[in-house]
């Protein structure tokens, strides 16, 4: 029987421990199509996962990995043939299933979608959930009234995953990107992915008491919440929306009314973990047409599986820029 590696996590007497093993497709969950992952990725929440916070994960042993790429080895649903290139991202995958830290998943169909021709594998994981959730905002902004021609548009936390690829998304799709940081240091990667200006952190993480401030941007894309968020709402021009997609900086909403019911704008939340099945294939076709796969590598690290439990406390703290593919073969 084929074996692959697998890094698994355990705990006992509340200590969480990861251990890399062998394992074989008698250790999988029950599912339609059973995948064998090239590469998988690091967000946000695998950083909580691998450090057993944010009680995502009910119960141990247990696989994470949220994101996975890779061929259908064995399927029991009719939409996939073995030899498919698939890609699946959310649907609690990595959490409360079994997930892509390993070299074989066992999903439903309908967690999965088929890879457009032009992305490859590793290019998928390069934009995984960070990339269909930068997708999502645009689509949704888009459909509030945003278009290039509007003004700039605001990314906040711009050198993390969902930052550098909305920042290359919107610039390579004409809009006038201005990207915030909290690391100095990443001002000319920020520029490098088309942003036309780099705002530093500090100019929108100190509270605020004036309820309304010079309207300066069209929309924003909001990986920091808390006070960014609120600043953030207080600056948005008449009419104008921004996504809420996480909170590096907090969970807590500092704001007023005055915003929504004196400029009319949106406050937009994403969920890309549920976004339908059915608008996902049409996210991943518009990814892999609008953004060329030189500027995926050049926001994209490879890591071996075996490097991802450190780079899971890096990204909690704030400092993995870009984007990291897990190699899932050694
Ligand atoms: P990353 O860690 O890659 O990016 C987050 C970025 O936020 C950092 O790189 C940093 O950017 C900035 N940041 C970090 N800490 C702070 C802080 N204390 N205050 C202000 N800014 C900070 O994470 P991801 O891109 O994977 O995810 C970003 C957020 O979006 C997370 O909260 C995640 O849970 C959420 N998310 C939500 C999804 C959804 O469906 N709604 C899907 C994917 C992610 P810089 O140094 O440039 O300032």
């Amino acid at each position: 029987m084929t074996s692959f590696r697998a890094l698994v996590l355990n705990q006992t007497n509340g200590d969480l421990r990861a251990d890399m093993r062998q394992l074989s497709d008698e250790d999988l969950p029950d599912g339609d199509v059973t995948v064998a992952v090239a590469y998988s990725s690091l967000n946000y929440k695998d950083g909580l996962i691998l450090n057993g916070l944010g009680g995502l994960v009910k119960t141990y042993p247990h696989i994470p990995g949220i994101d996975y790429a890779g061929t259908v080895l064995h399927s029991a649903d009719t939409r996939f043939s073995a030899g498919d290139r698939v890609v699946g991202t959310g649907f609690r995958v990595g959490e409360i299933h079994s997930g892509g830290y390993a070299g074989r998943v066992r999903v439903s169909g309908d967690w999965l979608v088929h890879l457009p021709d032009n992305l490859a594998l590793h290019h998928a994981m390069g934009l995984g959930s960070a990339g269909l959730t930068a997708a999502i905002a645009l689509h949704t902004l888009e459909e509030h009234g945003l278009q290039p021609d509007r003004g700039k548009v605001l990314i906040t936390g711009a050198s993390g995953g969902v930052g550098s690829v909305a920042v290359v998304l919107l610039s390579h799709m004409g809009y006038d990107v201005v990207a915030s940081t909290g690391r100095p240091e990443n001002v000319d990667y920020l520029r490098s992915l088309g942003a036309s200006e780099v705002l530093p952190r500090t100019a929108l993480d100190e509270p605020s008491d004036k309820p309304l401030e010079s309207a300066r941007w069209s929309a924003c894309i909001d990986s920091v919440g808390g006070v960014t968020l609120a600043r953030v709402l207080a600056q948005i021009e008449p009419g104008g929306s921004v996504t809420a997609i996480g909170l590096a900086g907090g969970a807590a909403l500092p704001t007023t009314v005055i915003p929504f019911i004196l400029r009319g704008i949106n406050l937009l939340g994403i969920d890309s973990v549920f976004y339908p099945n059915e608008r996902r294939r049409a996210a991943w076709e518009h990814l892999g047409r609008a953004i060329p796969t030189s500027a995926i590598d050049a926001i994209t690290r490879h890591v071996d599986l075996a490097d991802v439990v450190p780079l899971g406390k890096e990204i909690l703290a704030g400092h993995v820029r870009g984007r990291i593919v897990v190699d899932i073969e050694p």
